[in-house]
């Protein structure tokens, strides 16, 4: 199989081929094409499996063929990660995979640690990809430097993670800022009890893969 058979434009599979995929992982074989249909996802992955691609092209194809929202800070994709290494990590290969399409995203990678303000800032102009961990997202909810309301599509990679850290009171507020109708894909290594339970709170009629 190969990433046009799976429904991938041309833009996106010439980028792909320039960072140097050629032939996709099996748990993009079977993602791409689902998300690429609008239905939700529930991975069993590891890192190293190529999980981040299976969800950033399609989901960058999604937002290509998205009509163009009226508002200019409307966020269309929003990607959880559990640590500022993953959410950099996440938020360069989107950046990658995105430099054919014939408009550009603009890619907002949020996480704590580091002054609020210049991500305050860099937010004014909207961003149309969200690669956040929980806490820092809530803050900039919080000083109204971003709005989630019209989010098409989510992502939490990592989950287990996620939780492990101790998020999940962070996620049901960031949950509380999304509509209710939306693309959801829920990705993690393990699947202890409380993921289970995220996981079947989060997904409607998810395609399961498990690599
Ligand atoms: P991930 O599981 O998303 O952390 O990806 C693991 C590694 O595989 C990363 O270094 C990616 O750049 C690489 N990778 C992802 N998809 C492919 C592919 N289709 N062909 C070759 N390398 C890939």
């Amino acid at each position: 199989m190969s990433f046009p058979t799976l429904g991938l434009m041309p833009a996106l599979v010439q980028a792909a081929g320039e960072v140097g995929y050629f032939d996709p992982t099996p748990i993009q074989q079977a993602a791409i094409p689902a998300v690429v249909r609008g239905q939700d996802v529930l991975g069993l992955a590891q890192t190293g499996s190529g999980k981040t691609a299976a969800f950033s092209l399609p989901l960058l194809q999604r937002w290509a063929q998205a009509p163009r929202h009226r508002s200019r800070r409307a966020v269309h994709t929003l990607v959880l990660v559990p640590t500022r290494e993953l959410a950099a990590q996440v938020g360069e290969t989107f950046r990658l995979l995105s430099v054919r399409l014939h408009e550009r995203p603009r890619i907002a990678v949020l996480f704590g640690g580091l002054s609020i303000n210049p991500q305050m800032m860099g937010l004014r102009g909207g961003a149309d990809i969200v690669v956040a961990t929980p806490g820092r997202l809530l803050d900039l909810l919080d000083h109204n430097a971003i709005r989630l309301d019209a989010v098409q599509a989510l992502v939490l990679d990592e989950a287990d993670r996620l939780l492990d850290l101790g998020f999940a009171k962070e996620l049901g507020r960031v949950l509380a800022a999304l509509p209710a109708r939306r693309q959801n894909l829920f990705f993690s290594a393990t699947f202890a009890q409380a993921v289970e339970a995220l996981a079947t709170q989060l997904l409607h009629e998810p395609l399961r893969i498990e690599v």
